[in-house]
């Protein structure tokens, strides 16, 4: 039987990865140490017999990770995600992305398996291009509030470049873009998962800063799709995944209170240090490395069933 060991299972990300690999009758191995992540997000995974769940952190010694016979793929996604999170856990963020990842890379090596790293958008820091192509090489700030988290993650690149041609290894990054939907952390602060939690108790929604900066914002159906046709690629260089329709904060506010129904109003706070104006993913490498891959849900649609996830949930 083949098998798949994921890190950050309890997460947001790594849980649906799971989900995914489950369906397609893999067995799963999950490593997590709770530390942004949920029980409940592994509870329905619990019920399959193919699911083994290990409480660990990632930088531990890989030879106390469980073991996987039939070892396809690694897939190292644990790490504080949200900027409030990873700047809480600021050096736990930048040893998941560094020790963490040498010990997920060792482990691959041993069981023969391609590991696949969760870079981000981020490594593009406040870009001065747009849309972003893998070829720009970012405007980053070192020393800040983001750092932890970009620099960690374009020491990860470089850290499964340098493994490859060292071991000469076949491992990948995927660098993903926004992305939201069910099983997000409601108190992780991001901006979908806040709007909504805001338009539903007809709170006043968070607009930071003039709301005029942009992201653009993938359903996590669509993202999973991209991550796993790159893994079954040999694909070893950065590429992008995400959507590139790209939204303004006011424009999300909006389209979060049309499909909710909201009455919420809209609450300037100040923007906080070093946010990025604009995103967007320039996916003409995607589409060319993954020809079957493209980007389907609209956010309208996205936000909705995200809306009806979370009140079955409530
Ligand atoms: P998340 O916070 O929901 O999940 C991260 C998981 O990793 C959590 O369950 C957490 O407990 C676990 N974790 C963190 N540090 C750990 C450690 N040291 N040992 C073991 N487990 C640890 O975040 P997510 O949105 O699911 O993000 C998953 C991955 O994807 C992260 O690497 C993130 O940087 C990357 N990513 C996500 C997005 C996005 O929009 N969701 C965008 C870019 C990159
Ligand atoms: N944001 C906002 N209100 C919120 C949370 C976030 O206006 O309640 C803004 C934030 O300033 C940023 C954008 O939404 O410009 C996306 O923020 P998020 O934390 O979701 O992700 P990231 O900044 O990492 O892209």
């Amino acid at each position: 039987m083949k098998s798949v060991l994921i890190t950050g299972v309890a997460g947001f990300l790594g849980s649906h990865l799971a989900e995914h690999y489950l369906k397609k009758g893999y067995r799963v191995v999950g490593l997590d140490n709770f530390s942004t992540g949920s029980h409940e997000n592994i509870e329905y995974l619990q019920q399959s017999s193919e699911f083994q769940f290990c409480e660990k952190d990632v930088c531990s010694d890989f030879k106390t990770w469980p073991e996987a016979s039939g070892l396809e793929f690694v897939f190292h996604f644990a790490s504080p995600a949200s900027p409030p999170h990873y700047q809480k856990l600021s050096i736990e963020t930048l040893w998941a992305n560094t020790k963490g990842l040498e010990q997920a890379l060792f482990y691959a090596d041993q069981h023969s398996a391609r590991l696949i790293f969760a870079s981000t958008s981020e490594v593009y820091g406040d870009p001065n291009v747009s849309p972003q192509p893998e070829s720009y090489w970012g405007h980053v700030n070192s020393f800040g509030e983001r750092s932890c988290y970009d620099e960690a993650k374009r020491f990860g690149e470089a850290l499964i470049f340098s493994h490859n041609r060292r071991h000469t290894s076949g491992h990948g990054l995927v660098r993903i873009f926004n992305t939201y939907g069910p099983r997000m952390n409601p108190n992780d602060g991001r901006v979908v998962i806040n709007f909504i939690q805001q338009a539903l108790k007809n709170e006043p929604l968070t607009i930071y800063g003039d709301g005029n900066q942009t992201r653009s914002f993938c359903y996590v159906d669509d993202l999973i799709s991209g991550i796993t046709q790159y893994a079954d690629s040999n694909y070893q260089s950065p590429v992008n995944l995400g959507n590139d329709t790209e939204n303004s904060m006011l424009e999300l506010a909006n389209v979060v209170l049309q499909v909710s129904r909201s009455q919420s109003i809209l609450n300037h706070l100040p923007l906080p240090i070093d946010d990025p104006k604009k995103r967007r993913p320039d996916l003409s490498l995607a589409c060319a490395v993954l020809p079957n891959w493209k980007p389907k849900v609209p956010l309208a649609e996205g936000v909705l069933y995200m809306i009806e996830h979370f009140k079955n949930r409530i």
